[in-house]
């Protein structure tokens, strides 16, 4: 704490990100990277974009990047925001939509920076719990259930379970809630779940949040997007010209663009994610592990005869980092990514030395 220090900043509790250390033979399972490198499209076209061009500004529409995504999606580019990373988008879209009286609606359990956002910009919440099974309920969300919202952020798939909506389930909140903004963050849609852009043109208070951070690979780059009304993007625009206009460098800009345009790669990378999701997670179910059904890049687990943190201090000592969560009702978890087969095979055969099936 600093007499520096404006009074706003000297009491927030900014969110923590998992351990990013810079070390090349460790098993990093823990902060929902994709295994596989990205799509060598992408490492091409930025090999060919770095060049003394690099002295000008890049674009601040970033305009080729917003029609590739427009055309992937069946939008308009208007209908497309980018960002630096979706953290960067959903920052911009709480400042944007969510800064009104009546308070915003989350999950307890969900992203760990939502609430950081919202004390940020000194918007209200209302949180709402997840049920027994740490489901989010949907009626939970509708207009008897809660006082009035000012706007809501539904995380879909939600982390850190990695449990999914159905889109009707999605549906169902947007439609009730039409005069506030419903947030969906989908940054691990690709994973399994059903995406809500294809609810896009019935609902003008939906906005899409997406990264290229999990499947695509790219969270070195830091290009995250949100899709939703014209009215509701050019809102973001004006926020993101009144801060930063250059949120993506120009090399980001072409590499994102050469991402979105390989569909064929991405397919590819998702389906070998979800393949050896679904080996480990039978893998650890054999050990005795409960773990929540996952749409999601990475998997939610408890031993009913360990300790969460013990458990990842153990797989540490091995080199193996996984996410655990020092928080009520979940500190039996860890949260573990789903790696290579290889990455996940070490996981396993760490865990068999611990853990008794
Ligand atoms: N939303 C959720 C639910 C996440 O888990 C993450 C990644 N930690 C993000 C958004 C942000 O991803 P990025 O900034 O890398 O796009």
């Amino acid at each position: 704490m600093s007499q520096f220090w404006s009074p706003s900043v000297r009491n927030l509790s900014p969110y923590v990100p998992g351990e990013q250390p810079q070390i090349d033979n460790l098993i990093k399972l823990n902060t929902n990277e994709h295994p596989m490198g990205p799509s060598p499209r992408v490492l091409e076209a930025i090999r060919a974009a770095t060049t003394d061009r690099l002295r000008l500004y890049p674009d601040p529409e970033a305009t080729q990047l917003k029609n590739a995504i427009a055309k992937r999606y069946g939008l308009t580019p208007e209908q497309v925001f980018v960002g630096n990373g979706s953290d960067d988008v959903l920052n911009l879209a709480f400042f944007t939509f969510f800064r009104q009286a009546r308070p915003l609606l989350l999950s307890d359990l969900t992203y760990g920076f939502y609430p950081v956002y919202a004390e940020l910009h000194g918007i209200r919440t209302h949180v709402v719990p997840v049920d027994d099974e740490f489901r989010i309920q949907p009626d939970d969300y509708l207009g008897q259930a809660h006082p009035k919202a000012g706007g809501i952020i539904i995380a879909n798939p939600n982390a850190p379970t990695g449990i999914a909506l159905d889109l009707s389930e999605i549906e169902r909140i947007v439609a009730g809630n039409p005069d506030v903004v419903v947030l969906v963050d989908e940054a691990y849609v690709d994973f399994g779940g059903q995406s809500a852009v294809a609810l896009l043109d019935r609902y003008p208070n939906l906005l899409v949040s997406h990264t290229l951070s999990k499947s695509r690979s790219l969270a070195g780059l830091r290009v995250g997007y949100a899709l939703g009304s014209a009215e509701l993007i050019q809102g973001l625009e004006i926020v993101k010209n009144s801060t930063n206009s250059y949120p993506l460098d120009q090399l980001a800009q072409v590499g994102a663009t050469a991402a979105i345009e390989d569909d064929a790669y991405f397919e590819a990378a998702c389906q070998a994610v979800i393949q050896t999701r679904e080996w480990l997670t039978d893998q650890l179910q054999a050990l005795g592990f409960e773990v929540l059904p996952s749409s999601a890049n990475f998997v939610f687990a408890r031993h009913p005869e360990h300790d969460g943190a013990a458990l990842a201090g153990w797989l540490r000592e091995r080199a193996i980092l996984v996410r655990h969560f020092k928080r009520d009702r979940i500190d039996q978890f860890l949260r573990i990514t789903v790696g290579t087969s290889a990455q996940c095979q070490s996981l396993i055969n760490a865990l068999k030395a611990c853990v008794r099936p």
